[in-house]
């Protein structure tokens, strides 16, 4: 899933789970949703969803047409497409339980995904040592991003793209960012004179080895393996000098790694602990910031963040620049987590040393609702009571943690739901 499709759908949708929630979107490595034949549709009377999915597309050929699109191309690319409902599912569901990041990366760098990734990187040794020669970005990197994007090449998404685009584009939460997709496919198809019943993507409209978006493609996508056209469904390389590049462009820096794992002081200050929150290297020393093995912080970078995934129980991470990188390629810090650890695990690196808290139970979206209605009956401000953890919950409930003088990591537990609930209880009325 690439830069634009993060600074849109997932900034929008997502940047209030995040951290919480492993990637919602690239349901792609993990089983991509296949294509599904939409029900057919009923003559009379049109439900009035697909008569305004048909006035869309109908509409919007002027705009497409306006904006350099061939009326043959828009013809011949939104023939026979129709309103998916899988699509519209997908775009507004939420999920009854969020994945725990334990189980995300269990998945995202299993052994068996490991292994593959080292055959990949045998396999294909030359193209990825030029790539990394020619844009600085290692080729574990590289390899671990096609892996757990598209199980290198395997599941790159069976959804017809334009149908998958319209379906998001006439209505919806989404609407915006994938009008603006829909005009970058035909834009892609037009440039590189592609078949728009082979141009096959994710729901959301991700597509190819690395699960670029439209718009990605035309901002960053290169001819990797030099036949003179950039196809990122059949061409690995062109796929991945693709990822490369737009890497290399987002400023990845040569030589340094994008996290690593560390130990954290008993009186550690919770609060300061944020995926955001970068602060000099020095200061994480003077806080008594170990690494994993208990020794003083490396040099290099000079600044960090520290990530706790699972709260003040499970393993804490050191967030580097290159960190920041892998998150405008997909912004979700549980999916970059994912990235840079099967990256290191490629490479031979010890694999986590703390262990996960996985006897902690997931919450049912019942119970994250009760979550949030808590932490407002408690007299702090968890914004909107949706079922989805994010930052303002996230911020509500260190402030609630501050207040009780316990751990500050923000991180929502059933233990700290039933704390909650019986304060509320004990309450006078
Ligand atoms: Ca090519």
């Amino acid at each position: 899933m690439s830069l634009k499709l993060f600074k849109n759908i997932r900034f929008v949708a997502l940047a209030r789970a995040l951290l919480f929630m492993p990637v919602l979107l690239t349901a792609c490595a993990t089983g991509a949703p296949s294509a599904a034949k939409p029900p057919q549709v009923t003559p009379t009377p049109m439900p009035e969803a697909d008569a305004k999915f048909y006035a869309f597309v109908k509409s919007f050929r002027d705009t497409a047409i306006a904006a350099g699109i061939s009326p043959g191309i828009y013809d011949r690319s939104m023939a026979g497409i129709s309103r998916n409902p899988r699509v519209e599912e997908l775009n507004l569901s939420q999920p009854e339980f969020v994945k725990p990041v334990w189980d995300y990366l269990d998945v995202a760098v299993s052994p068996k995904r490991v292994n593959d990734a080292k055959a990949e990187l045998a396999a294909n040794g030359t193209m990825l040592a030029n790539l990394q020669s020619r844009y600085g970005v290692p080729r574990e990197v590289l390899v671990s991003i096609w892996g757990i994007e598209s199980n290198f090449g395997q599941a790159m998404g069976g959804f017809n793209m334009f149908e998958a685009l319209a379906t998001l584009a006439y209505d919806g939460p989404r609407q915006d960012y994938a009008r603006k997709e829909l005009l970058a496919a035909l834009k892609m198809e037009q440039q590189e004179h592609l078949d728009p019943k082979a141009m096959t993507s994710s729901w959301a409209g991700a597509f190819g080895n690395t699960q670029f978006v439209p718009s990605s493609f035309l901002d960053h996508a290169v001819d990797g393996d030099g036949d003179g056209k950039i196809d990122l469904w059949a061409s690995p390389a062109d796929a991945l000098a693709s990822t490369a590049a737009l890497m290399n462009q987002a400023e990845w820096h040569t030589g340094e790694p994008c996290e690593y794992e560390v130990r954290l002081p008993k009186d550690f200050h919770y609060q300061d602990a944020d995926a955001a929150n970068f602060k000099p290297m020095d200061d994480w020393r003077k806080a008594g910031v170990k690494t994993a093995l208990s020794a003083e912080l490396p040099a290099g970078p000079d600044q960090g963040a520290i990530y706790l995934p699972a709260g003040a129980r499970g393993p804490a991470f050191m967030l580097l620049h290159n960190f920041n990188v892998v998150l405008k390629y997909n912004n979700a810090a549980s999916y970059a987590l994912a990235v840079c650890y099967l990256a290191s695990q490629i490479e031979g690196d010890a694999p986590i040393l703390a262990s996960w808290p996985r006897d902690e139970q997931a919450m049912t979206r019942d119970e994250r609702m009760a979550f949030q209605n808590d932490l407002k009956s408690l007299g702090f401000d968890p914004g909107a009571i949706d079922g989805v953890l994010g930052h303002q919950v996230r911020a509500a409930l260190r402030a609630y943690q501050v207040a009780r003088g316990i751990p500050a990591d923000g991180y929502p537990t059933q233990d700290l739901l039933q704390r909650m609930e019986r304060e509320i209880a004990a309450k006078p009325h």
